[in-house]
Parts: structure tokens; sequence; C-alpha cells
């Protein structure tokens, strides 16, 4: 600790030092009152002599001298080296000051003789030497900084010269009272004894205004009592350049004065050998205790939602599954995977996106059992810890009751936003003797639980755990894909159904993958959108997919328009304007040979960011359509504020056309609305004549699929078109 430290006082105790030494000013103030109250009343109050009978000055000396012993032992017992030797130089001073003062008292008029008579003189000696003395101290603490000792050595000798000086003043007062000068003569006080008094109320004075400048500094604590011991060490003086006999009134305001100066210097030097070094331990202490607790907390605690961390659930987790042997019971381990967060997130910005994951920890906080241990594992993974279950039912309506309590959306800055989790399940002994197989075997069922679908959960099992390496291995290859010349793209012709021209050609990513050989899209690009990886593959197709078209204009073949499918990651990423843009820009192609397939679920989170984005990339002059029609939530209302052209009715209607009456009537349905909203419809997945034929009579303007033509490389494209232009011909 800095020496420095010890004396910095601190806020609470600079208030309370500034009241001690408001109050010791006040009483300054009220005695010098008194005082002057005296001073102008009647003469015989002045003369009485049996205001201080000895044994009065006897009780007041007493009383003074042990205050005086109590400086003295308070500064040395608590003195430790980072105290300023001030408060170690007053405290033998004081001890001074006591054994002067017993003298003084033991040779008053009236006691009995110490080896020499006891007389007003012999009294006066000491009291003027005990006086000075307390005078120069004061006068030192005022001038001399309140720093700590250097060597803690120097205490010792520090007491031994006090009480060598003491031992002097004994020897010379109580035995050779004949050497000093005369004070006191014929009931009167002699010139001598008044200059002396005079001498150290100028003394005291001096010291008090040199305090009265360190308090108005702030420093040091002590200073405000000492200021006011050393005014009313003043008034005592006068009284006693006052009196006409020691046991006048005066005589006896300056003996209760002295007194009350003593018990400020008291109050001042405990204050500050202990009350203030005891409280600002109390407050170190108090510090170190907050710390550690806030240590405690970060180390065990997520910073966003401040449950629990993994490090925190590992620990529970040993703890249950200790239990678990012990008492014969079960062990939960639920793992949580927010649906489709990294678009959330996306579209509402970072923090939205952590008061959003803050919202769903609050929410499952108060759903679960109050057993259970909630903690954030990751980004947007959670992971919840079910301790001493009697056995698998016990736990089985917990995921359940997750999965309900997400059922309500989230409101997020006024939105209202959908939702939802999946969940994997591995219970212990069964799935896991330590915590960390535990959370990996709940982890591999939380991905089965997602390609049931999302928005459920699923038992650990352990024939699943090669299917979750099996989509890291594809993952890891779908990186270097793109640099091995993996990934191509093929194309797939769309048709106006009235006229059989060509109107567009849709680009499809194909990946042939060295070991695996043609891996599908639909197996691989939800692997890249959960990764993040479809933002660069993506912005890859739409470069690619625009070179090609620029290059059928230039070769001028028939294809008008190139269709590129997004990611609904691609429209919530701030870059894709800029992509699509460098895209055209790159290839020389005119915007409006470009098209963009939006799904469904891309717009749901319908934020001002998605139709900001829709718009400009409309105002560049693209044409934008909606995928997969009819498997999303759209309504028409809201389909009508978004600038799109075209709604791509989904396979799964268009085959149900062939089977089922209910399917003619749902694309008719959507044909319908589509035209009273101003939008083309594109039927996919034609594979006959009689759907094509059927779809023309309910007015879908455009199709595609296998029936007109199968996607295939850019390179086959001209052939398909010459045959397809010999059909029509034909
Ligand atoms: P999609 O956008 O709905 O693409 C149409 C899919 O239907 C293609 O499958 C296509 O080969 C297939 N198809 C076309 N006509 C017929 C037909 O008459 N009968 C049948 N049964 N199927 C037909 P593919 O190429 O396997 O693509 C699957 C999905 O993968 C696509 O569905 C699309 O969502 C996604 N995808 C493909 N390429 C990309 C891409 O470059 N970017 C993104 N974000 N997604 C892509
Ligand atoms: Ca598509
Ligand atoms: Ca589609």
């Amino acid at each position: 600790m800095k020496p420095t430290s010890d004396l910095a006082p601190t806020t609470t105790q600079t208030s309370r030092a500034d009241r001690d030494h408001r109050t010791g000013l006040i009483l300054s103030l009220l005695l010098g009152l008194v005082l002057a109250g005296v001073q102008f009343a009647q003469p015989q109050l002045h003369d009485g002599a049996f205001w201080l009978p000895a044994s009065l000055h006897a009780i007041c000396e007493i009383f003074a001298v042990t205050v005086a012993v109590l400086v003295f032992a308070v500064t040395w017992h608590s003195y430790r080296p980072a105290q300023p030797t001030n408060l170690l130089l007053l405290g033998c001073a004081f001890l001074a000051i006591a054994l002067l003062d017993l003298a003084h008292a033991l040779s008053y008029r009236g006691m009995p003789d110490m080896v020499t008579p006891a007389s007003p003189e012999k009294a006066i000696n000491f009291w003027l030497v005990s006086r000075l003395l307390l005078a120069l101290t004061l006068l030192l603490m005022s001038l001399r900084p309140w720093r700590p000792l250097r060597s803690y050595r120097s205490r010792l000798p520090m007491l031994l010269a006090t009480l060598g000086l003491v031992a002097l003043f004994w020897v010379l007062g109580l035995g050779f009272p004949d050497v000093w000068p005369h004070t006191f003569v014929n009931s009167h006080l002699t010139p001598f004894k008044i200059t002396a008094e005079w001498i150290i109320i100028f003394l005291l004075a001096v010291a008090a205004l040199r305090f009265l400048s360190a308090w108005r500094h702030g420093l040091p604590y002590a200073a405000g009592n000492l200021m006011a011991a050393a005014l009313i060490s003043i008034l005592a003086e006068l009284c006693f350049t006052a009196y006409n006999n020691v046991h006048d009134i005066y005589s006896l305001l300056g003996h209760l004065y002295k007194v009350a100066s003593y018990c400020l210097i008291y109050q001042a030097v405990f204050v500050a050998s202990v009350r203030e070094p005891y409280e600002r331990l109390a407050v170190a202490i108090a510090d170190r205790q907050a710390a550690e607790q806030r240590i405690e907390v970060m180390a065990f605690h997520d910073s966003i939602t401040g449950l629990p961390n993994l490090a925190l659930l590992q620990d529970r987790t040993l703890q249950a599954l200790a239990a678990m042997r012990r008492d014969d019971t079960c062990v939960g381990l639920l793992f949580l995977d927010v649906d489709a967060f990294k678009l959330i997130n996306d579209s509402l910005g970072l923090e939205p996106g952590d008061r959003l994951l803050r919202a769903i920890g609050q929410r499952l906080l108060h759903g679960l059992p109050e057993s259970a241990t909630l903690c954030r594992y990751g980004s947007d993974e959670f992971a919840v810890l079910l301790p001493g279950l009697n056995g698998p039912e016990a736990m089985a309506e917990v995921p359940q009751r997750i999965l309900d309590l997400m059922a309500t959306p989230f409101e997020i800055d006024g939105q209202l936003i959908p939702c939802s989790v999946s969940i994997g399940v591995a219970l212990a002994p069964n799935d896991g003797h330590e915590p960390n197989s535990l959370l990996r075997n709940a982890e591999s069922a939380m991905y089965k639980a997602k390609q049931a679908g999302h928005r459920t959960w699923r038992y650990y099992d352990a024939a699943i755990d090669s299917e979750v390496s099996e989509r890291l291995h594809l993952l890891n290859s779908l990186r270097q894909a793109i640099e091995r010349s993996e990934l191509q793209l093929h194309y797939q012709l769309q048709f106006e159904l009235a006229s059989g021209e060509v109107v567009a050609a849709e680009a499809l990513l194909r990946w042939q993958h060295p070991e695996l050989g043609a891996i599908s899209p639909a197996r691989f690009i939800p692997i890249a959108e959960e990764s993040g990886l479809i933002v660069p593959l993506g912005e890859w197709t739409l470069r690619q997919a625009c070179r090609q078209a620029a290059q059928w204009r230039t070769a001028g073949i028939g294809v008008p328009r190139v269709a590129v499918n997004l990611s609904p990651l691609q429209l919530h990423h701030h870059s894709l304007e800029d992509a699509v843009r460098r895209a055209l820009q790159d290839a020389s192609l005119p915007a409006s040979a470009l098209e963009l397939e939006l799904t469904e679920s891309s717009l749901i989170a319908d934020t001002a960011q998605v139709l900001h984005t829709l718009e400009s990339l409309k105002r560049l002059g693209i044409k934008l359509s909606i995928d997969d029609f009819g498997t999303g939530y759209s309504s028409l209302g809201y389909l009508r504020r978004l600038p799109v052209d075209t709604l791509k009715i989904d396979q799964s209607f268009v085959r149900a056309m062939a089977t089922s009456t209910d399917g003619t009537a749902i694309v008719e349905a959507i044909i319908q609305m589509a035209r009273s909203l101003g939008l083309d419809t594109l039927a996919e997945g034609v594979e006959d004549q009689a759907t094509a034929s059927q779809l023309q009579q309910l007015g879908c303007q455009l199709a595609q699929g296998y029936f007109f033509a199968r996607p295939v490389p850019a390179s086959e494209i001209l052939t398909i078109l010459t045959r397809h232009e010999g059909l029509r011909g034909a």
C-alpha cells in the first residue's frame, strides 16, 4: 500500500471530518462568548476565590492528565509505519504534557509537599512549560507535512527523548524552584508570566491559522480539530493572563478550556489513528468483496443475457451427475438452437438481436422448473440442465413447454418477431456419463430436430452422430468447393405458355464433389445458409450468371434474362445491392436482363431495410419474383407492399393439379390473387402437356419444368433452344 493512500480520506470520511471540524469551531466560538460574558460581568465575579478549590482543580487536572495520556496511548499503540509521523510526535508531546500537568497538579497550593513545599509559582512553572510544549507541538503539527515516519525504529528514541525532557523539568521544577523567574508576586501575575502567556498565545494563533488553511485545502483530516484545539487553548491562555488569584473564575475557565482542548486533540488522534484506518479498511474489504463478486459473475455468466455460461453449466452438470449416482436418478440436458437466428439477427441489427436473445433467455428462465439451470451456450444456443429426474418421463414435458413458451412472438422495437427453437435432448446415464459427452449428444439431437423441420425436439440417438459429422464434413468441403472449381451453374429455361417463347433461364447450382459425386443443392444449400457461407457463394453465382447471360446476348442466343436464386441471408446482408451492381457492371449486362428469385420466408421479417433493398434493386431495373409461392405465410396485404413482378407457384401445388381438384383450386386462387395484384404467375415443375394446357386455361402466363426443359450446363442451352425452335416451327 502506498503511504499516501493511508492519508487520503474517503468521501464519507471527509464529510464526517468536516462535521467534526465544524463542531470544534462552534465550540470554540461558544467558549469565546462565555469568556467575553465573564469579562463584562460584575467585578465581584472576578475576585471570588471560591471558583476553583484545590479539590476541583485536582479533578480537572486528573481529567486533563488522563486525556493527555490517552492521546499518547492511542497514537503509540495504533501506530503503523504508513501513518504520518505527526501523530507520533503529537502522542509523545502529550505524554510529556501529561507528566508536566501531573507535576503542576501536585505542586498546586493546598497539595501535600513534594520535595519542596507546594506553591503557586511552582505550579505555574510546570504549567508554563506544559503550555509552551503544547503550543510548540501544535505549531510543529501545522508546519510539518503529514508524511509517514522514514524509519519505524526512530519511534523509541523519540519516546526516550520525551521522558528525558520531562525528567529534566521535574528535577528543575521540584528540586530547584528558585532558579525559575518569578511569576506570581503579591497575588499578582508578574510581567514575565504575562509575556510568556502572550508568546504562547501568539504561537497558538499561528498554529490555528495554519490549520485553518490546511483544513480549507482538505488535508490533513485532523486539521479542523487541531485548529479548534488551538483556538480553545488560546482562550485558556487568555484566562491565565487575567486571573488575580488561582482560585478565581478565570482560573476555573482556563482549566476547563484546557480540558476541552485536550478532548478535541484526543478526538483528532483517535479519528486519525483508529477510526479512519478502520473505516478505510472496511471500505477496502467491501470493495474487494464487490470485485470478487463481479469477477465471479463475469467468469460464470454470459455478458449479454446474464445467464450462467458454459463453465457454470459444466460445473452444475458435474454436481448433478454425482447426485444422480448417489440417488439413482436421471439428469436431462436440453440443447436449444434458435431457428434462423442469423436471418433475424441480420434483419434486426446487432443490438436488437442481443435484446431478442435476452428476451428469449428471460422467457425461458421464467417458464422452466426451478431446479433447472438455463445457460447461454453459444451465439444463439442455449442449454438447460434438469437434475434429479425420476426417469425419462419426468422431463418429457419440458421440451414441449419450451416450444409453447416460444410460440408467442417477441416484441423488439415495436416489431413482433416470431421466433422458434429446435431442441435436442440427452439423458444421463444412458446418453453420457460426463458433461461434455452429454452436451455433444444433446447438440447432435438438436440437429436432428432442425432436419425434422425446426420448431420441434428430438431425443439423442447414437445413429444421428454420423449424420452430424457428415454435415460438418460437407461444410468443410463446401468452403473449398469454389476454389477447386467443383461448383457449376446449370440453367433451366422458363417459357411463356401462350407463345412458347423463352423468357428467361434460371441458374441452379450444381456441386460435383470429388469423392461423393453430384450433391443436390437441396442438401448443401441449407448447410451453406446455416454457416453463412451462402453469402460469398451467392455472390459467386450472381457473377457467373450475369457473365453467362452477357455471353448469350453477344452470341445472339435468345435468352432474354437470367434468374438467380437469392437466399434469405443474402437479402438481409447489407452488401447485396453493391454485389448486384458490381456483377452487372463486370459483365456489362443491363439490369433488365437480371431477375432475382426471393423466397417467401426471407420476406417475413418485413423490416424497413428489406423494403429499402428491394426498392433500390427495383429502381436499378431488375425483375423480382417470389419463389416457391404458397409454402410460406405471405398475405395479400403484405404482398401489395412489395415491389415484385412475378409469383412462382410452388411445384407441390402444380403437381397436385394432376391428382386432385383441390390442387387445381389452389393454383387457380393463386393466379387470381396475383392478377388482382397486377403480378405475373409462373408455374414450377410442369412435367406434362396436360398440366401445361390446364395452367394456360387458368390464366397462368409462364411455366418452367421438365416438360419444357431440364436444367442443363450453359453449353447445352443452344441445343435445347434449337430443338425447341424446331418443335415450335413444326
Ligand atoms: P428452386 O429454386 O425451386 O428450383 C427449382 C428446383 O426444381 C430445381 O431443383 C430444379 O431442378 C427442379 N425442377 C425444375 N423443373 C422440375 C420438374 O419439372 N420436376 C421436378 N421434380 N423438379 C423440377 P434443384 O436444382 O435441385 O434446386 C433445388 C433448390 O435449391 C432450388 O429450388 C433452390 O431453392 C435451391 N438452389 C439451387 N440453386 C441455388 C442458388 O444458386 N442459390 C440459392 N440460394 N439457392 C439455390
Ligand atoms: Ca428458384
Ligand atoms: Ca421454386
